[in-house]
């Protein structure tokens, strides 16, 4: 079995055991995110299920499926790209908490990570101080991966 398709085999358990449906088309959307490393937008996802299964989802039911994606933990939204990655820990039991991410400015490649709370706490007592309030403690944050920063060097 194909690590992706090791991926979907988990995340289509992981909604039986809550209940919830992975349909089709959702598993569809889900391996565009599975087999990327970078974030994609509903519009790459568009054109991705057109490329592979030769299937014209609208962008209407690519913003549902995101949005049933993302409620079952198995997507998250990076808000600032306004794009799609799929979670790094479908695969794992354990629950995390707010995911950070890295985002590469040479390739776009993202990484899923999770920071120490206590930082967050800190960020989020310095944003009070200058009289603002955090309203999502998921970072997303400019970098560029060891690749690019080799081939930059
Ligand atoms: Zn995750
Ligand atoms: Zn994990
Ligand atoms: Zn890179």
């Amino acid at each position: 079995m194909s690590q992706t398709a090791g991926i979907l085999e988990q995340a289509e358990q992981h909604c039986r055991e809550r209940g919830s449906r992975m349909t089709e088309k959702r598993k569809r959307v889900l391996s565009g995110l599975v087999d990327s490393d970078k974030a994609l937008s509903a519009y790459e996802l568009i054109d991705y299920c057109k490329e592979q299964f030769g299937e014209n989802i609208p962008a209407m039911s690519i913003y549902r499926i995101l949005a049933f994606l993302e409620e079952e933990g198995l997507v998250h939204k990076l808000n600032l790209a306004n794009k799609y990655v799929a979670c790094a820990h479908i695969c794992c039991d354990h629950s995390h908490g707010v995911p950070q991410f890295l985002i590469c400015g040479g390739c776009s490649k993202v990484k899923e990570i999770t920071v120490n709370p206590a930082m967050i706490s800190e960020l989020k007592k310095s944003a009070e101080q200058a009289g603002f309030t955090m309203m999502s403690q998921q970072l997303e944050m400019d970098c560029l991966c060891d690749e690019c920063m080799g081939s930059a060097a």
